[in-house]
C-alpha cells in the first residue's frame, strides 16, 4: 500500500486532539470546506489535507481569494492534489490566502483577513500568503496543508502560527494546476506540525522522484536521478554537521527576542556537537529589491489573462467592447495590492525601464545564487563541474576574509525579523513595510533552494519564533531531518 505511515503518529495525534473543539471557521482560514469528507477521513487511516485556494481541486472552487475569480471552479485537479489523494489524502477544504499569493499577512483577501489562533485579545496576523493553510494545521483541522511559496509564503505563516513550513527545491513538486504568480519562483510547499511528517510524504512515498510531464518546470526524471546521486539522503551525526550563521541576516530591525532565540538555537546545536560557523552572503541586502522587481514583472504577465473574457467576471457594463470591458473587469475584480503589482511589473518590463530594473534584478539574482553555492559544501547538482578561471579566483581571494569559511551543510537564520503584528496595526502600514518583512525568505526563493521554518518556543513566551534552515539544491531530505532536530 502507498498509504502514508507517519513516523511519529502519537505526537501528531496529541497535537490534534487538544484542539479538536475549535470551529473550522474560527479564524476565517477556510474559504470552502467539506465536513462530510473531513468526518469520513477521521474514521479512516487516511490523512486530511487542507489546500490553499490557488491550487486546483476537483469538487471545490479555486478562486485565489480574488474578486475576479469568484465564479471560478477548476475543470481539473492539480497534480500535487492527485498525488496526495493517491497516497490516502482527503481534501478537507480550501484555505484563505492573500489574493494570488501577493502579501505577507493574509489580509489581502476578498474573504477578509485570516487571524492567528495564538492571538490573545487583539487579533494577530497569521502571516501570509498561505495563512489559511498554516492555521488549518495549527488548529488540527488538517494533518498537513498545501501552500505555495514564491518568496516566503509558506515559511512566514508557519513561523507566525508555530507550525513547520517547508519550501522544496524549485522544480521538485509539480506546479501543474497551481495558479501561477511568478513562475520562476513559485513552489508548492507543505505545512505540518512535524518536519518528519513532511519528510514521510515527500520521501518515504517516493513523491520527490515523480516528474510531471504537464509542468515544464518539473525536474526531468534524468535530472532527478542525477540530483539524487549527488545528494546524500542521510543526515550524519551532528558532530559531522556544519551550520552557517549568515552575518548579513543580523539586521538592526531584528527583534531582540528573535535574535536571542537564534543565538540560543545555534548554542544548543553546538552543545549537541554541531559545528557553528559565521558565513557571509554579501548579496543579501539586494535580494529583497531584486525579488520585488522580478516577482511583480512575472505577475503582470501571468495576470493578463484575467480580462473578463477568458477568465474573470465581467464588470457592470460587461458587454462593452475592448478596453472598457477589460478595465471594468480588472478594475473591479482585482484588489489594491494586485493592481499595484501589475503596475510595478508592467513598468519594470517597459522599454524605458527594463535595463535599469528587470535586467539588474536578474543580475542580483545570479549573485544570490553564487553566494549560496560558495558557502555550501555540496555542489549545486544542476550545474556542470566548475571551469576554473584564474582572474575570478583572485577576485574571490580579495573577498575571502570578508566571506568567511566555506562548506556548510545548512544555514540557520530567523524566518521573519519580528513577531506577528496585530491586524489592526497593519491597516496603517505601507505596502513597502510589508515587503521588508520578506527579507529573510526571498534569498532562498531567488536561488531555488529548499528551506524550512521550524517553530521554537522561547521560555515564557506565548508566541513562537520561526527558525529557518536553508540547504543546497536538492538537499531537501537532509534539510527536513535537520529540521526535526530543532523540534
Ligand atoms: N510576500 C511575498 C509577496 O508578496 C511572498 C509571497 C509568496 O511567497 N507567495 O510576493
Amino acid at each position: 500500500s502507498n498509504r502514508i505511515l507517519f513516523r511519529n503518529p502519537t505526537s501528531l495525534r496529541r497535537s490534534f486532539a487538544s484542539s479538536r473543539a475549535v470551529r473550522l471557521s474560527a479564524c476565517n482560514h477556510f474559504v470552502s470546506h467539506d465536513d462530510t469528507i473531513a468526518n469520513k477521513a477521521n474514521k479512516n487511516t487516511n490523512f486530511r489535507v487542507a489546500v490553499k485556494d490557488n491550487i486546483a481541486t476537483a469538487g471545490l472552487p479555486t478562486q485565489c481569494a480574488s474578486g475576479i475569480l469568484v465564479a471560478h471552479v477548476s475543470p481539473f485537479e492539480a497534480t500535487i492534489v492527485k498525488q496526495l489523494r493517491a497516497r490516502g489524502a482527503n481534501v478537507v477544504g480550501k484555505t484563505n490566502m492573500d489574493e494570488f499569493g501577493m502579501g505577507s499577512y493574509s489580509t489581502n483577501s476578498v474573504h477578509g483577513a485570516v487571524s492567528n489562533p495564538l492571538s490573545e485579545g487583539e487579533q494577530l496576523s497569521a502571516g501570509g500568503s498561505s495563512g489559511g493553510s498554516a492555521v488549518a494545521v495549527q488548529l488540527g483541522d488538517a494533518d498537513i496543508a498545501l501552500g505555495t511559496d514564491t518568496g516566503g509564503s509558506v515559511r512566514l505563516p508557519a513561523a507566525y502560527t508555530g507550525v513547520v513550513g517547508y519550501k522544496p527545491s524549485y522544480g521538485l513538486l509539480s506546479r501543474y494546476g497551481v495558479v501561477p504568480y511568478a513562475n520562476s519562483l513559485d513552489t508548492v510547499g507543505i505545512l505540518a506540525h512535524d518536519a518528519s511528517a513532511i519528510s514521510d510524504i515527500v520521501f518515504n512515498t517516493g513523491l520527490y522522484m515523480e516528474h510531471d510531464p504537464s509542468d515544464p518546470t518539473s525536474l526531468s526524471q534524468k535530472a532527478r536521478q542525477r540530483c539524487a546521486k549527488a545528494s546524500p539522503s542521510q543526515l550524519p551525526p551532528l558532530r559531522d554537521v556544519t551550520i552557517g550563521i549568515p552575518a548579513e541576516y543580523n539586521i538592526e530591525e531584528l527583534d531582540p527576542a528573535v535574535r536571542e532565540v537564534w543565538a540560543a538555537t545555534a548554542s544548543s546545536l553546538e552543545s549537541q556537537g554541531a559545528r557553528i560557523v559565521p558565513v557571509s552572503l554579501p548579496s543579501t541586502k539586494e535580494a529583497l529589491c531584486a525579488y520585488y522587481v522580478l516577482a511583480p514583472a512575472e505577475a503582470s504577465s501571468n495576470l493578463a489573462k484575467y480580462d473578463g473574457v477568458r477568465y474573470g467576471v465581467r464588470g457592470a457594463n460587461g458587454d462593452a467592447a475592448g478596453d472598457t470591458l477589460y478595465s471594468e473587469a480588472r478594475g473591479s475584480g482585482f484588489g489594491e495590492e494586485v493592481k499595484r503589482r501589475i503596475l510595478l511589473g508592467t513598468y519594470s518590463l517597459s522599454s524605458e525601464a527594463i535595463d535599469n530594473y528587470f535586467i539588474q534584478a536578474q543580475k542580483v539574482r545570479r549573485r544570490v545564487q553564487q553566494d549560496f553555492d560558495r558557502v555550501f559544501g555540496l555542489e549545486n547538482p544542476l550545474y556542470e563541474p566548475r571551469q576554473f578561471d584564474l582572474s575570478e579566483m583572485s577576485a574571490d581571494l580579495e573577498l575571502a576574509d570578508k566571506r568567511g569559511p566555506v562548506q556548510v551543510d545548512f544555514l540557520l537564520c530567523p524566518t521573519a525579523p519580528s513577531f506577528p503584528p496585530k491586524l489592526k496595526d497593519l491597516e496603517s502600514k505601507s505596502s513597502v513595510d510589508a515587503y521588508t518583512n520578506d527579507v529573510f525568505t526571498v534569498p532562498a526563493s531567488l536561488a531555488g533552494l529548499p528551506a524550512v521554518s521550524v517553530p521554537v518556543w522561547p521560555e515564557q513566551s506565548r508566541l513562537p519564533v520561526g527558525m529557518q534552515l536553508i540547504a543546497q539544491y536538492w538537499d531537501d531530505q537532509r534539510l527536513l531531518s535537520m529540521a526535526s532536530k530543532l523540534q
